[in-house]
């Protein structure tokens, strides 16, 4: 693993062209080389300030532009996750790999609603800005994509999905050339490879990934709400169906009331398992990658759009965590070639929103003024807040050490606050003190000065979201199953 320092080279990247991508690629190329220290690349005299890459001979194959490969492992959440510190092996190949890789410790969501964080995902916009926050609400025309961005810039697109949220109807199809829907990661597999295989080669690639082999599974009368294939549902305990005969999943889900702690532990289990499945698959998929030689020129970015909530304050299983730490804090990774950075942890609480402009400060693209976020290659600004939001219900502020969850409407002056430095799992929110000048009056005035400012600023699409319309009986009903659209 040689390189582990931070790059010397960055102000290969403080140098932006006037238009929206500098060309040639071969620019581009050179000034990701330098920003990764990276042995194979060759010279360009396009750099700015004259300045040249390395010495050594060019490489054909390095010269390509990077490709990109975006994977979300829907619903990992963060501390059963083995590089987090989870005592249960759930991730012996994301482990390894984050050994190789740039790693976050403090990524948030932007909701734990897998079709909201999604689209902050690939719009990197947070959702009262995108607006995709109710199920019939679908992106503005002028709000880009990453798929769309990349597409325009020349990069040939494959989207792989597993969720209905993560459908056409919302815009998350615009700018693939290839998008295309699985049912579990066997499939994804094949779809992956078919299109892996017919894509042009002469392109750079843009290949989004979702799985959603941990999620739960229908919530069926007899089912066992995680459903891992097997040997993956005996992992972490034998026959944990049978401590689950006569549960009824959708009621679980709803409220935790007749849960024994067997139940409940037989239910983690399967949880783990499911992660361990998806850490299989996902290894399998890297290391032939690898082998390849795929990943020498291509930046591979692994993150969640939510955690679970595991029943963590006896509400029932529902949720995804809703707008606590176990729902909003998810794994991000990002893998350079070479292995640069590996081993570096980042503690300064970072976004899903910061993905996009990381992946325009990569490749070298202008950057775009309507976005939120960082760019994940800098440091961010210190007293950062980062926001989590499901408009019509909550709003989350975390600026270390503190978080505020501010309910929507009526009630939003039944504020919550929390230090999550002495108060990681959120148990005791600060009491509202009536006399003096409180921490919890101060505090809460102050992170909310910060938030009215900032998010005052933000773009605002100038047309409203279309109408998705309505979903189609089977996909409402699917959706239901999930435990989705209910009064939860
Ligand atoms: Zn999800």
């Amino acid at each position: 693993m040689p390189v582990s320092e931070p790059p010397a080279s960055r102000i290969q990247f403080a140098s932006r062209a006037s238009g929206t991508l500098r060309t040639p690629w071969a620019g581009l190329v050179v000034a990701f080389c330098a920003l990764l220290s990276f042995p194979a690349c060759g010279e360009d005299p396009t750099t700015p300030n004259g300045q040249t890459a390395r010495d050594s001979a060019p490489d054909e194959k390095a010269q390509k532009p990077l490709s990109i490969i975006l994977m979300s492992l829907d619903t990992m959440r963060r501390d059963h996750v083995g590089f987090y510190g989870y005592e249960r092996n759930t991730t012996p190949f994301l482990d390894e790999l984050a050994e190789r890789s740039l790693v976050f410790d403090n990524a948030y969501t932007t909701f734990s609603w897998t079709l909201v964080a999604h689209m902050s995902l690939m719009t990197g916009m947070y959702p009262s800005q995108h607006g995709v926050w109710r199920e019939d609400a679908a992106l503005p025309p002028s709000v880009p994509t990453l798929a769309e961005r990349l597409h325009e810039s020349g990069y040939y697109t494959m989207g792989f999905h597993d969720s209905r949220w993560l459908g056409e109807r919302y815009g998350f199809a615009r700018g693939y050339d290839v998008y295309s829907r699985h049912q579990g990661a066997p499939i994804a597999e094949r779809h992956i490879e078919l299109a892996m295989d017919e894509r042009p080669k002469d392109k750079p690639f843009f290949m989004f990934i979702h799985l959603m082999d941990i999620h739960n599974a229908p919530l069926k009368p007899g089912g066992t709400m995680y459903e891992p294939p097997e040997p993956f549902n005996e992992l972490f305990m034998l026959e944990p169906e049978k401590q689950l005969e006569g549960l009824d999943p959708e009621a679980a889900w709803a409220r935790s009331d007749g849960i024994t702690p067997e139940q409940h532990e037989a239910l983690v289990a399967l949880y783990d398992g499911g992660i361990r499945y998806v850490d299989t698959k996902v290894g399998e998929w890297v290391e032939q990658w690898w082998k390849a030689g795929l990943l020498d020129n291509t930046l591979l970015i692994i993150t969640s759009d939510h955690g679970e909530s595991l029943d963590q304050r006896g509400t029932g299983y529902g949720g995804h965590g809703f707008a606590f730490n176990e729902g909003l804090r998810v794994p991000l990774m990002i893998h350079f070639p070479g292995d640069t950075r590996g081993g570096e942890r980042v503690a300064q609480p970072v976004s899903l929103v910061d993905i996009l402009p990381t992946v325009l400060d990569g490749l070298d693209f202008e950057p775009d003024a309507r976005l939120p976020g960082y760019s994940l290659l800098d440091d961010g600004p210190e007293d950062r807040v980062i926001y989590a939001q499901q408009p019509d219900r909550m709003e989350a502020f975390i600026r270390w050490p503190w978080k505020l969850l501010r309910p929507a409407g009526e009630n939003a002056h039944m504020l919550r606050l929390f230090n999550l430095e002495q108060d990681p799992e959120e148990l005791e929110p600060l009491t509202r003190d009536d006399v003096g000048d409180s921490p919890f009056k101060r505090i809460s005035r102050d992170l909310g000065q910060s938030v009215t400012s900032e998010r005052n600023a933000w773009y605002q699409p100038e047309e409203p979201n279309p109408d998705a319309g309505p979903l189609s009986p089977e996909a409402e009903a699917a959706l239901k199953a999930l435990g989705y659209l209910g009064d939860g």
